[in-house]
């Protein structure tokens, strides 16, 4: 075949999924199966399939118009001169480039921020625990796993590890919104009664996530279970890159994404520059997202998609797409994983970036060299970090209010069409309502009205799962009124 063949990884989830894309003499891409990938053997998810969709071609501009990327880094400079600048990577490209932006931040005298907000709530003695979870061999030998994500539509790759565990004489307990079939038990109890009735020892595992939306409260009530019950535990996470973000250069007096809005929305924050993190796709509700980022004086954006934020902001400088890209990534059990591509596009105009800013030229060869001294000889293998913090304070539980429910997932973060098209509910809901077969299920929130298809499932009563963003939904949970179309 003409054309490239890269051998990358999908940015779906830190999984780091490894699989080839195809790209034709016309450009059109294709995804192809990699047996050898270590963390996947060469399976895919429906996301990761669909990859080739997910790609899309970012176009240096200026104030709306099309721009040569030399002037896109020249209009940046000279705005971000003299500016107080808030910087946001969250780890959806390579460790090569997140630790160029870093290099940025330095000549602006600012920090990155990775968005994940908890961590800044956590000790810092935990934090490689949250950050490097058990690997995915551990969960294999696991003798229970406790599951606090729904690993078929959040993380799909896992449910082959659970699976194999199971083979291996591992028992399953879900903590979850919905009956899971993987499960020999799906539990809906009060998290204070965690400890006594999950059954979790030292040879337990327990599987929970971590985003920029995650409440700190419950990503400390995951910590202490896994202290008194002595349980291993695994934090999955979003982008293909947050463990490398998170080792690499995440920058002290850290801000989640949500605080970054409030800040832009009280005008404590004027300038924005984001690499490869759209807000408009990662906050829960897009449209307002959107309206809040028209507030900035400056929107610059570094990527290579044509993601939504594209259009709204004052500069966007395009690098190459993620898989023609020289660099690497790590995944959520801390194996380095590299890409094929040899482009540093992105590296060369960050390092122009810095200069013009006053800050130190760049090269691909030294950040990768600096990547291998920083993380990988601290991680040579994966290994898990024991727990090194106390029993945290946690305050009394607070429930959130609302009845339908995000479940992030790959599509979800990344605003991607996916043809699981429908919310969940059970077989009480559907009778109570009156819905009829092949009918629609009609959402009602202060945001407005959406109608959409269901599904039945096994799972508590009165609530709505959605597994795609609904213009209704203001939050992780809203309060929705129903009734059948
Ligand atoms: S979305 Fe996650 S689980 Fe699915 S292929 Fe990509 S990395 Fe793997």
């Amino acid at each position: 075949m003409i054309g490239n063949v890269y051998q990358t990884v999908c940015p779906g989830c830190n999984m780091g999924c490894g699989l080839y894309i195809r790209e034709d003499e016309e450009g059109a891409l294709d995804v192809d199966f990699m047996k050898s990938s270590p963390a996947n053997l060469g399976k895919l998810c429906r996301f990761g399939m669909k990859l080739h969709q997910h790609y899309s071609k970012a176009t240096s501009m200026v104030d709306g118009k099309e721009v040569s990327v030399e002037d896109a880094i020249k209009a940046a400079s000279d705005r971000l001169k003299g500016a107080d600048v808030t910087m946001l990577g969250v780890g959806n490209t390579t460790n090569e480039e997140s630790l160029a932006f870093s290099k940025v931040a330095d000549a602006l005298k600012t920090v990155v921020n990775t968005g994940m907000g908890v961590y800044s709530q956590l000790p810092t003695e935990c934090h490689p625990t949250v950050g490097v979870g058990i690997t995915f061999d551990d969960i294999e030998s696991a003798g229970r796993i406790a599951l606090f994500v729904d690993p078929y539509v959040q993380y799909p790759l896992l449910v082959r590890r659970i699976l194999a565990a199971k083979k291996n004489g591992a028992s399953v307990v879900s903590v979850g919104w919905k009956d899971l079939h993987l499960a020999d038990e799906n539990r809906y109890i009060d998290p204070d009664k965690y400890e006594s009735e999950l059954g979790l020892d030292s040879k337990s595992v327990i599987i929970a996530d971590v985003h920029p939306n995650t409440d700190p409260g419950w990503v400390k009530r995951m910590l202490n279970l896994a202290l008194k019950t002595q349980a291993k535990i695994l934090f999955m996470k979003p982008f293909v890159n947050a463990t490398g973000v998170d080792l690499l250069c995440k920058g002290t007096g850290q801000k989640g994404i949500p605080e970054i809005m409030d800040g832009i929305n009280e005008g404590s924050i004027k300038t924005l520059v984001t690499l490869d993190s759209d807000p408009v796709e990662l906050m829960p509700n897009s449209d307002v997202a959107a309206e809040t980022l028209k507030k900035l004086d400056n929107l610059i954006v570094i990527t290579s998609r044509d993601s939504p934020v594209n259009k709204m902001a004052s500069i966007v400088i395009a690098t190459e797409p993620l898989c023609a890209k020289a660099g690497s990534f790590m995944n959520v059990e801390g194996q380095l994983l590299n890409n094929s591509g040899e482009s540093t596009t992105g590296i060369d105009a960050m390092s122009a970036l810095s200069q013009n800013l006053g800050g130190a030229a760049m090269d691909y060869q030294e950040l990768h060299n600096k990547v291998l001294e920083s993380i990988v000889q601290k991680f040579t293998k994966p290994k898990y970090k024991e727990l090194a913090c106390e029993v945290l304070d946690i305050g009394p539980f607070e429930e959130k209010k609302g009845n339908l429910i995000y479940l992030y997932n790959p599509f979800m973060w990344f605003d991607q069409s996916d043809d699981n098209d429908f919310v969940m509910v059970n077989m009480n809901t559907v009778n109570k309502l009156g819905l009829s077969k092949g009918g629609m299920i009609a959402l009602t929130s202060d945001a407005g009205t959406v109608n959409m298809r269901y599904r039945v499932e096994d799972m508590p009563d009165g609530l709505i799962l959605t597994a795609k963003k609904l213009p209704v939904a203001t939050g992780w949970t809203t309060i929705v009124s129903t009734e059948a179309v």
